[in-house]
């Protein structure tokens, strides 16, 4: 079993940044990477795409694994299980918005 050693920096402190360098997995960079990771993106933005793009957004079905006592379905249109591939893509809410939001764009998109 590998465990992780951290090696300090040339200067000898520890940071977040020396500890993340040792521990991360550098062999397979995410072919999707730089559509969330670009220069004058907003983190906030990124990490949530960057979340989703790995199933790891606060959904509903997810923290049901935890407690099952959470009614699990969409909070949007309280139809079936909150995930997110259905808060992005299924959702008649979400969908809506959607919709909304490139008519006001000028963006003609079949949805
Ligand atoms: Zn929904």
């Amino acid at each position: 079993m590998n465990s992780p050693i951290w090696m300090p920096p040339s200067q000898g402190l520890f940071s977040i940044r020396s500890a993340w360098e040792q521990i991360r997995d550098t062999s397979q960079p995410l072919p999707w990477a730089s559509t969330v990771r670009f220069k004058g993106r907003y983190p906030r933005h990124s990490i949530t795409v960057w979340k989703a793009m790995l199933n790891r957004l606060s959904t509903k079905d997810r923290i049901c694994r935890i407690n099952s006592a959470i009614d699990a379905k969409c909070c949007l249109c309280n139809a079936v299980p909150e995930s997110v591939d259905h808060l992005f893509f299924k959702c008649g809410f979400t969908s809506w918005i959607w919709k909304a939001i490139l008519w006001r764009a000028l963006i003609e998109h079949e949805m």
